[in-house]
């Protein structure tokens, strides 16, 4: 458990004995009883909304720079694109096209089409 979490644990432990129970604590700070509790039994690492209600900065992780853009950024890169890989419907198994005709009327023609070939394979 990390130190952030453990000072939160305390905090929250200390705040039950205060108010007597976990939902009057959990009441207090705005959270669910089941975080809270979970929090202040160590069992949980304090997530970003149980730092925030205790009054804590949340936490700051380093991220590396972008090679591809030069940018920090969380999420792939906005400035690449890749091109997204997708089976060929020919390519599932016949359950699971019998299940998506369905399901669905999206993309009815290809799908039939891929039961067909496969049918004739
Ligand atoms: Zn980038």
């Amino acid at each position: 458990m990390d130190r952030e979490s453990k000072q939160a644990a305390k905090d929250l432990r200390a705040m039950y004995r205060e108010l007597g129970t976990w939902t009057d604590v959990a009441g207090r700070l705005g959270l669910n009883v089941g975080q809270v509790w979970n929090t202040a039994k160590g069992r949980k690492r304090a997530s970003a909304k149980v730092l925030v209600a205790l009054g804590y900065p949340t936490r700051k992780v380093l991220a590396p720079v972008c090679p591809e853009c030069g940018v920090v950024h969380v999420k792939n890169c906005p400035k690449v694109r890749r091109p997204r890989v997708k089976r060929a419907f020919v390519d599932w198994p016949r359950r699971r096209l019998v299940q998506a005709l369905e399901k669905t009327g999206a993309r009815y023609r290809e799908l039939l089409a891929a039961l067909e070939q496969q049918e004739t394979q």
